[in-house]
């Protein structure tokens, strides 16, 4: 605010409002009168909430309440910005980067792993630098780490009956005793629940979200269809594979909720120490 040009102090003792024709204080703003006005109507005369058609629409004012420190104003613009963070998230992390608004840069970055890599150019991207496009993609980078950890294996047999697990056609059991308890977990599981599993991963790996496991094609996979062609499994394939995977969504959430978002600038910090012979010495601490 104090870099703006502040109004002359009127040399005039006289409350201003005491003569009409007097010029009342005047400060210039870079922003054009509708932008205010839409930005003071968001907490007068009361608190209201508005919608956006465009993201532009919307950026305009947030950049504003921002610059502005409204902090009321940048809260509820936040959360009207919702639909744009889910739909188009890099355009506004481009954004969110440029004003190095944090919270907003870790839930763009949250929102991009949605989306499968390569993304298409936009042109929000020249605003943004190459270490904020970089702690994107290293975000994305150990959310794909962080999945690629995840297991089938730990959600117990004898509880869930994994047909894939305890099926007497699909899999090959060592005891005789496995089937009549119906809680095998030692003998391995169906060919066709391994290329699912697959899948699954190389989907995860494109695109390294809960999103991913909630995509109802993923119950279109060829490899799901395989369990049709077993009497045993036909019967209860759909069901258990959406509880299945309703475990997974869980577990993928947890996973990515422990993976340090990174949007301020990180990396060795670099220390500069006097040398001998009034060199400087760069060090990476
Ligand atoms: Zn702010
Ligand atoms: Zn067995
Ligand atoms: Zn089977």
């Amino acid at each position: 605010m104090l870099a703006f040009p502040q109004p002359r102090k009127s040399e005039s003792t006289s409350h201003p409002l005491d003569d009409a024709s007097a010029e009342l204080p005047v400060v210039d703003l870079p922003e054009n009168s509708d932008t205010m006005e839409a930005l003071l109507r968001l907490s007068y005369p009361r608190p209201t909430f508005s919608t956006f058609w465009t993201f532009d629409c919307a950026a305009e004012l947030l950049e504003a309440a921002h610059k502005y420190e409204l902090a009321y104003a940048e809260a509820t613009l936040k959360q009207a910005i919702a639909p744009f963070v889910r739909d188009q998230p890099i355009q506004v992390y481009a954004f969110a980067a440029r004003f190095r608004m944090t919270d907003l840069m870790e839930a763009t970055a949250h929102a991009c792993l949605a989306l499968p890599f390569f993304w298409a150019y936009i042109p929000e991207l020249e605003n943004i630098s190459a270490g904020a496009y970089h702690r994107l993609l290293d975000y994305r980078e150990r959310c794909k780490v962080a999945l690629g950890t995840i297991s089938h294996t730990q959600w117990s047999v004898k509880d869930h009956r994994w047909t894939w697990r305890v099926c007497t056609t699909c899999v090959k059991h060592t005891s005789s005793r496995h089937v009549a308890t119906g809680a095998c977990g030692k003998c391995g599981q169906a060919t066709w629940f391994s290329s699912f599993w697959n899948d699954v991963m190389a989907r995860l790996k494109e695109r390294p979200s809960v999103v991913t496991l909630l995509d109802q094609t993923l119950y279109d996979v060829p490899s799901l269809k395989k369990a049709l062609d077993c009497a045993t499994c036909r019967m209860v394939m759909y069901e258990q594979i959406r509880k299945f995977l309703a475990l997974l969504a869980d577990e993928a959430a947890k996973k990515i909720s422990e993976v340090r978002p990174c949007p301020t600038p990180c990396g060795p910090k670099l220390t500069l120490l006097p040398g001998a012979l009034g060199n400087q010495v760069t060090r990476y601490g």
